[in-house]
């Protein structure tokens, strides 16, 4: 029988879990002069927030990032929203809507008690952000706008335009200012985390590279939150940001602590399509679009196939031989129904031939419906920086007027096509996000634990401040109320540097291939491995063909990998290159858990489970399990470990978006 794990969640009913273990918390008074030290790895949105509140609290704090300043993590990249269960628009929503929402919308795969937790602090986010001065969106009368995102029939997103991670970031930023004044927080910029440093069973530091002068540094703490965001990049392509990579949560896997739900990729509806092949980024173009947006292609193969020789554009089909197909197939959530399933459709649509662009790889979002309903100027209030950027890519204005039909006026349509994005999957992580290392904490994107097999947009925001501004600094105390009366562990251990002295020697291997191939060559052959075969539609045999491929790519990798330079100094190859190493183990990963998981659900869909209208069926008796991976050394199968999921509020049903 598969070991099985507890994830400490407190007995009682779910609304009031939460009440009771909160009663529990031994608050610490900063007036403690506290000599408690806290390594914090990233200053994303979940970073920044947990940086600044542990200070605030009283706790010393690293805190640690790769870019040069805290201000460009990825989390600035968010642009659509953050969800919080405000009800500020009158239309029936609750803290129980917003958790209701999350779990079916993750396909009933997430920790029920966890997400209740989630929507619970979400309100307090919004009154924290606000304080802080973020920018949100508001009203003629003054109060906070809202808009919807997927996976919703209520309006309960915040936005500050389409850059609401940056404005976000920007608070926590100086929220986290603030404490580095105070010296609660000492902040590290340019510093990678190369390992988790293990002593006596508990996480007590970190070997961190400084990426300027390319020397490794030793950091001891009395404990250590990663908070390094995804792993989207193992499949090259992505939305996400080019520095953004799964190292430090591979560290930490390789160390003992388990991978949950690896499978569990987002790919997001709503990307500018790929239009070659010496492209490295996606752009995504957010959600947020489709509250006005419609998502359309032809209802004719004859007109489909003129738009892919570049015979007729868009603009000059006639409403009546369009096909609103979100619309069509889910007339309860229309254009808004969650990612997975928006993907999926404009999938089917694609490879049944109705697809648009040269490739037939793409789909429209078109505004015209709420142009003439709402005039322009209103559509660029709320979408500006996102129709310019479409522009600034693609040469097209999604706001020019291209036609005129029996009085109406067309506009210029968005393409889009779906595109890796967001991953649900991660360290995991118990209900006070402690990992299965004691001492060792994952928040935000890195950890597993609110979304089930689909996020829903605008929620990875709101999960990554719940956990740091919320979470994070109250149940991290139930861990360092016994540390107190530890000393601080001296670096000088020998765990600590058998740590050094082994990081140092893999700089060393890589440097020492001296083969042809370059990091990226071989990064964007992983990732068409990755896409092929462990993308949007998974099937058993297409899995042992991505993991064999993997295995071979990973030797080629081995042994033909060229990496410029030295170890000293600036080099950013070499960074690059402890990345892709770390990204084929992700990879296989991924893999291993698809294989696996022999139902598709949210994110994971495997062609042989599906219903006769192509949706994801799943096999609650069988699976209904968070699948949590046990490291066995390189090129070992992993080993499944399994926690039970238990729902009590919540009736565990087929989802349907159609009524
Ligand atoms: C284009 C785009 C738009 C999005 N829009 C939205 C939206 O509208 N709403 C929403 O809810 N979500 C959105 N998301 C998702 C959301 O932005 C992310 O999930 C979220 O910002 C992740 O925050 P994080 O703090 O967990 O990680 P990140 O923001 O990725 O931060 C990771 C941090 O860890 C650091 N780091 C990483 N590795 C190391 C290492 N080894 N050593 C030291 N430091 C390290 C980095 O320097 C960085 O500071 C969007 C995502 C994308 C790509």
């Amino acid at each position: 029988m598969a070991k099985v794990i507890d994830s400490k969640i407190p007995a009682g009913p779910v609304p009031e879990k939460w009440k009771e273990y909160k009663a529990h918390q031994r608050l610490v008074n900063p007036k403690n002069k506290l000599k408690l030290d806290v390594i914090v790895v990233g200053t994303g949105l979940a970073g920044a927030s947990a940086a600044a509140s542990l200070g605030e609290m009283g706790f010393n704090v690293i805190n640690l990032c790769i870019q040069d300043s805290p201000r460009r993590a990825h989390s600035i990249a968010a642009q659509g929203g953050i969800n919080a269960a405000k009800c500020y628009q009158n239309d029936g929503d609750s803290v129980y809507r917003l958790f209701y929402d999350t779990v079916k919308g993750g396909d009933y795969r997430a920790r029920e008690a966890n997400v209740y937790r989630l929507a619970e602090v979400s309100n307090n986010i919004i009154d924290q952000c606000v304080a802080q001065g973020v920018p949100f969106a508001r009203e003629y009368g003054g109060m906070l706008a809202n808009r919807s995102f997927g996976g919703a029939q209520v309006s309960r997103t915040f936005y500050a335009k389409g850059q609401t991670g940056q404005q976000l970031l920007l608070g926590a930023y100086s929220s986290l200012s603030c404490q580095v004044q105070a010296g609660k927080v000492k902040l590290y910029t340019r510093y990678e985390m190369e390992d988790v440093v293990i002593v006596d069973g508990r996480a007590r530091g970190i070997i961190a590279k400084n990426l300027v002068t390319g020397k490794l540094e030793r950091f001891s703490a009395n404990a250590v939150v990663i908070a390094t965001g995804g792993y989207g990049n193992t499949y090259f392509l992505s939305t996400n940001a080019m520095g953004c990579n799964c190292t430090a949560a591979v560290q930490c896997y390789r160390k003992g602590a388990y991978f949950a739900n690896p499978s569990y990729v987002q790919i997001h509806p709503t990307c500018i399509p790929v239009h070659g092949d010496k492209q490295s980024k996606l752009t995504l173009m957010s959600e947020s679009l489709r509250n006005d947006g419609r998502i359309w292609v032809p209802k004719k193969i004859e007109d489909a196939k003129a738009l892919q020789a570049g015979t007729k554009q868009g603009w000059e089909i006639p409403e009546e031989d369009r096909d609103y197909y979100l619309e069509r197939r889910y007339p309860a959530f229309g254009n808004l129904v969650p990612r997975d399933v928006a993907s999926r459709a404009a999938k089917e649509r694609c490879d049944k031939g109705f697809g648009v662009n040269n490739t037939g790889l793409a789909v429209f979002l078109d505004f015209s419906e709420s142009i003439n309903r709402l005039g322009l100027d209103v559509i660029m209030q709320r979408y500006g920086n996102l129709f310019e950027m479409y522009e600034e890519i693609t040469d097209v204005f999604p706001g020019d007027v291209a036609n005129e039909i029996n009085g109406v006026k067309y506009y210029k349509p968005m393409m889009i096509y779906p595109a890796i994005h967001y991953t649900m999957g991660g360290i995991w992580v118990d209900y006070e996000l402690q990992t299965s290392i004691p001492g060792l904490f994952a928040i935000g994107e890195c950890n597993f634990s609110d979304h089930g097999a689909n996020r829903l947009g605008a929620s990875a925001l709101m999960q990554g401040l719940a956990d740091g501004y919320f979470v994070l600094p109250y149940t991290i105390q139930n861990y360092l109320a016994d540390q107190a009366v530890w000393p601080k562990v001296s670096t000088d251990l020998p765990e600590f540097a058998e740590a050094e002295k082994k990081v140092d020697a893999e700089l060393d291997r890589l440097l020492n291939i001296k083969g042809k191939r370059s990091v990226d060559s071989i990064h964007k052959e992983l990732g068409h491995i990755m896409w092929e075969y462990v993308g949007m539609g998974r099937t058993a045999e297409g899995l042992k063909t991505g993991l064999k491929k993997m295995h071979e790519l990973e030797k080629e990798f081995d042994e033909n990998l060229f990496v410029p330079g030295t170890k000293e100094g600036l080099n950013i190859e070499l960074d690059k290159a402890i990345h892709l190493r770390d990204f084929f183990t992700m990879g296989q990963l991924v893999a291993f858990d698809a294989l696996s998981r022999n139902e598709s659900c949210g994110g994971h869909f495997r062609e042989e489970y599906q219903t006769e209208e192509g949706e994801a069926k799943r096999d609650d008796e069988n699976y209904f399990y968070v699948g949590c991976w046990e490291y066995k050394g390189k090129g070992n199968e992993p080993e499944l470990i399994k926690e039970p999921l238990e729902y009590e509020a919540i009736k565990v049903q087929t989802r349907n978006y159609k009524n």
